[in-house]
């Protein structure tokens, strides 16, 4: 397999892998960014928005109607909801309130239709204590904050295996919105897959994880995970509840360690923006009060929940990802077993190959054998390791990654090999770092 050379920029690396259809750096809705936003309306659910409207003398119903234009029709502008009167506009606008959607401000293309982007946020503010200990590297400061997000065309964003088994048209969940000025737009996709971030850089320390490198900046608010997904669709004239747009919480910071954030952006995702939470994956490193917290969530509400294996014992999982100190594997069986899952609903298990660490056929069997004893319904999401400057792992073998793949398999477990996408610009698993070109 080719492998990505230690690049100092991405602009020397990608021309080196994608050398047709080149990307490099586009920029987009700037104009539309939020920077140091202080009252931004993206973010609150359509009681938040009644409340609001109430405090200046407006009736409920006037929230209901900011909602549709916000969530639904991705109106980036108060100036721009012609439902509401102009003197009511006028009015928000001076008490400074703004839509402050997070914004696309550079896309990078992949020759395989992945897209990466750079979102901005509202300004920056300081980095909560990382929960899982001390980091060991120097916490960045950068301004203006932006956030990654990938758009995987056809996926595969770790779903591979995940489709609830029933077309956008019979999902009860995805009834058509009112978002029909999506819909003028040729697309050339069928199906879809958004990688969306959590927090900007993180604090778990996997060994192998370039976001790592990062240390955890701050989480982001659930507008900013929600908006991400907003921003996105809009891009690509996605139309919700007919378009077949899985969501991954895989993307850049660790969901259940930012928890009432990302639940909250779950909630205004399914509520306000209608999508449905059986095409969303929650993926975490094995955070097991979060996982906890996460069981005693509603099924209407609940994403698929994905469990970062990435080793078949307690001893090599410690030397790659050094939160199996605090939570060892069995802790975080126990934790996942609590969850109630919904009929035909499986617990991925992600498990990263890197090259003659954790690809071995020893690995792979005692792999199936943890898997089994769990007794959950479950499948195996292998993901061959997505290189990255500085990081000291390899990649393993395309031959191994299948012989892994087929020994799993042979031992009854459902497995999948999640394909990479968007290696050529850093936008495959693992590979999310902020990145700002000189
Ligand atoms: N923090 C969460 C979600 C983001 S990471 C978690 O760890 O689960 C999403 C997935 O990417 C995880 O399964 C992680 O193990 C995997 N990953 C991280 N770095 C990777 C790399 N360099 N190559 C391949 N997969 C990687
Ligand atoms: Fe954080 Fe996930 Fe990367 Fe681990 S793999 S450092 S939990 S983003």
């Amino acid at each position: 397999m080719e492998s990505v050379p230690p690049c100092q920029t991405r602009k020397k690396a990608i021309p080196e892998i994608m050398p047709a259809r080149a990307t490099d750096l586009v920029s987009l809705d700037a104009a539309a960014g939020t920077p140091g936003c202080s009252r931004p309306l993206f973010g609150l659910d359509s009681s938040a928005l009644s409340a609001r409207m109430a405090e200046i003398g407006e009736p409920a119903w006037r929230g209901k109607q900011l909602s549709e234009a916000i969530y639904n029709q991705s109106i980036a502008e108060i100036s721009a909801i012609t439902t509401l009167p102009k003197s009511l506009r006028d009015r928000l606008a001076a008490k400074g309130w703004q839509i402050g959607r997070p914004a696309i401000v550079q896309a990078f293309q992949s020759v395989d239709g992945t897209e990466r982007y750079l979102i901005q946020c509202s300004s920056p503010t300081p980095a909560p204590e990382p929960a899982a200990g001390p980091l060991p590297f120097e916490l960045l400061t950068v301004e203006p904050l932006t956030v990654e997000t990938v758009w995987m065309p056809e996926g595969d964003g770790g779903d591979a295996g995940d489709d609830p088994g029933r077309g956008p048209d019979g999902d009860p969940n995805n009834e058509p919105r009112n978002n029909e000025h999506r819909n003028d737009v040729a697309k050339d996709w069928r199906r879809a897959t958004i990688c969306v971030s959590s927090q900007v850089g993180c604090a778990v320390n996997c060994q192998f994880c370039l976001t790592a490198r990062l240390g955890l900046q701050r989480n982001l608010t659930a507008g900013e995970i929600a908006g991400q997904v907003v921003a996105v669709l809009d891009r690509q004239r996605a139309r919700v509840g007919r378009d077949r747009v899985n969501l991954v919480f895989m993307g850049m910071g660790e969901p259940f360690l930012n928890y009432d954030n990302f639940m909250a952006a779950v909630r205004l995702l399914v509520h306000e923006v209608g999508l449905s939470p059986q095409r969303m994956t929650v993926s975490t490193s094995g955070i097991v009060p979060g996982i906890e917290r996460f069981a005693q969530e509603p099924a209407d509400i609940r994403p698929r929940l994905a469990i970062s294996l990435n080793a078949p014992n307690d001893e090599i999982r410690t030397a790659v990802m050094p939160i199996n100190r605090k939570w060892s594997i069995a802790q975080v069986i126990d934790a996942v077993q609590q969850v109630p899952l919904r009929p035909r609903e499986r617990v991925t298990f992600e498990y990263v190959l890197l090259g003659g660490v954790t690809d071995r056929p020893q690995d792979a069997r005692e792999l199936a054998r943890l898997v089994r004893r769990t007794g959950l319904p479950a499948k195996v999401n292998l993901i061959a390791w997505n290189p990255g400057p500085g990081i000291d792992y390899s990649m393993p073998q395309p031959a191994t990654v299948e012989a892994f793949h087929q020994l799993l398999m042979d031992e009854g477990i459902h497995a999948f090999i999640r394909q990479p996408r968007g290696r050529d610009i850093f936008a495959a698993c693992g590979q999310l770092k902020r990145t700002v070109e000189g």
